[in-house]
C-alpha cells in the first residue's frame, strides 16, 4: 500500500470511529465535533490555517470547519481559488445489518467498509492527501476545505454559511459520492404538512359536525392537478424523472367510525426542478388551499415540516463543468439526491457535485469506499487545484 493510501486509511479510520450521526430524532442525534477536531488537527499538521465556526444555539458544539491553504493576500475583488466541500455527519445506522462494526473501518475485497466511508468522510481524507503534494507558497489563489454539520438532517451547517466566513472562491466541489462523475444538477425538495380542521360530532347526524374527510378527495384532486400543471411547465431530460413530482406521503385523522372526523393531517413532498422555486410552490398551493377551505367551510393550514432544499443547477458549458469533465474524463450528469450545492452556489460560487464512491452503497449497511477510486480521486482533485490555485 503506498504511503498516501496508508495516511488516508489511518485518517479515515479515526473519522469513521468518531460517531457523528445527525438526525431529527434526538435519540440518534449527536455532535460532529470530534470529526471537526480530527479534521482540524490533520489540516493544521498539513499547513492549513483553520477556523471552526460553532453553529448558533447548539448545546453540543456542532460546528463547521473552514480551512485555508495558500495565499490569501492581494486577491483583489475577483473570485479566487477553489473550495473542496463535504459534510461531517452520517445517517443513523442499524449495526445488526453490518458484516463488520460500522464504526470500525474494515478493509475487505479492495473496499474500505465503515459508516460514512463514502458518504462522505472518505472525501476529506482523500482531499487532504491530494493537497499534500502542493507547496502553499506557490499558490496564486487559496484552496479552502469546508466541512459542514447536519447535512443529513437539516442542512443547518451549509445554510448558516455566510460570505464573511467563506470567501468568494471561483468554484466549489461538493465531494458527495458520484463515482467521480461531475454532477451539475439536482432537484430540490420540500416537505409540507397540511392540517384540515372541521367540526367533530355524533355520526348519527351529519349536521352535528363538519367532516374533514369529506374534503380529502378535493384536496387530493387539486394537488394532482397542480402536479400535472408542473409537469407540463417544467421538464429536464438530464433527470431520471424529468418532471417535478409530488408524493402523497401520509394521512392521519379521526378516531372512531361513529364520530364525525374533525381534524386531519396530511403530508406530502414536492421535488422541484431547477427554475421552480419553493416560495412559488408555497404561494400556488396556499391559493388553492384557500379555495378548498371556502368550498368545504373548513380551516386549512399548511406548514413546512423541514426547511426546503432548493434545486441546484450549474450551467452546462460553465468553466467548472468543463474543467471537471476534463479532469474526470466523464460527461456531467444529474443526480437524484439533494446536496449542499445550492447553498454554496447561492454564495456566488460555481459549484459541482463530484466525489469518490457510490451513492448506491450510502445510507445502508456495509457502506464502503472502493480502494481503486482513491488514486483517480486524488488525480482529479490535483488537476482542479492546479487549474484554480496555481
Ligand atoms: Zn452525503
Amino acid at each position: 500500500m503506498p504511503t498516501s493510501e496508508q495516511t488516508i486509511v489511518k485518517r479515515l479510520t479515526e473519522l469513521v470511529a468518531a460517531d457523528s450521526v445527525s438526525s431529527p430524532d434526538p435519540s440518534w442525534d449527536s455532535s460532529n465535533r470530534r470529526v471537526i477536531n480530527h479534521l482540524s488537527d490533520y489540516a493544521e499538521r498539513d499547513g492549513w490555517a483553520v477556523d471552526i465556526h460553532e453553529l448558533e444555539s447548539t448545546a453540543d458544539g456542532k460546528a463547521n470547519l473552514i480551512a485555508t491553504f495558500g495565499n490569501t493576500h492581494n486577491l483583489g475583488d475577483e473570485p479566487a481559488g477553489l473550495v473542496l466541500s463535504g459534510h461531517t455527519d452520517t445517517v443513523p445506522f442499524d449495526a445488526g445489518g453490518w458484516a463488520s462494526d460500522p464504526l470500525k473501518l474494515t478493509e475487505r475485497d479492495g473496499r474500505l467498509y465503515g459508516l460514512g466511508s463514502t458518504d462522505m468522510k472518505g472525501f476529506f481524507a482523500v482531499a487532504l492527501e491530494a493537497v499534500s503534494a502542493f507547496d502553499p507558497a506557490k499558490f496564486k489563489a487559496p484552496l479552502y476545505l469546508l466541512a459542514t454539520a447536519d447535512e443529513e438532517s437539516t442542512m443547518r451547517g451549509a445554510r448558516s454559511l455566510t460570505k464573511a466566513q467563506l470567501p468568494l472562491a471561483r468554484a466549489a466541489v461538493v465531494g458527495e459520492p458520484t463515482d467521480l462523475r461531475p454532477m451539475r444538477m439536482h432537484k430540490g425538495i420540500m416537505m409540507q404538512g397540511v392540517t384540515l380542521r372541521g367540526q367533530s360530532g355524533h355520526s348519527s347526524d351529519p349536521e352535528l359536525g363538519n367532516n374533514v374527510i369529506e374534503a380529502l378527495p378535493t384536496l387530493l384532486s387539486v394537488l394532482s392537478q397542480y402536479r400535472d400543471e408542473l409537469a407540463k411547465t417544467f421538464r429536464c431530460e438530464l433527470m431520471a424523472v424529468p418532471v417535478p413530482t409530488i408524493n402523497f406521503g401520509c394521512v392521519h385523522g379521526g378516531d372512531s367510525p361513529n364520530r364525525i372526523c374533525g381534524e386531519l393531517d396530511f403530508s406530502f413532498d414536492v421535488r422541484m426542478l431547477p427554475g421552480l422555486e419553493y416560495a412559488d410552490v408555497e404561494r400556488d398551493l396556499n391559493a388553492r388551499l384557500v379555495e378548498i377551505a371556502a368550498l368545504h367551510d373548513i380551516d386549512i393550514e399548511m406548514r413546512r415540516l423541514v426547511e426546503p432544499v432548493p434545486a441546484f443547477e450549474q450551467a452546462e458549458g460553465s468553466e467548472l463543468v468543463v474543467a471537471c469533465e476534463h479532469a474526470s474524463g466523464q460527461t456531467a450528469d444529474a443526480v437524484n439526491f439533494a446536496t449542499e450545492a445550492p447553498f454554496l452556489k447561492s454564495l456566488g460560487l460555481e459549484t459541482i457535485v463530484m466525489g469518490p464512491g457510490s451513492i448506491d452503497v450510502a445510507h445502508q449497511p456495509n457502506e464502503y469506499m472502493p480502494l481503486d477510486q482513491i488514486q483517480p480521486a486524488i488525480d482529479t482533485l490535483r488537476t482542479l487545484i492546479n487549474r484554480y490555485c496555481m
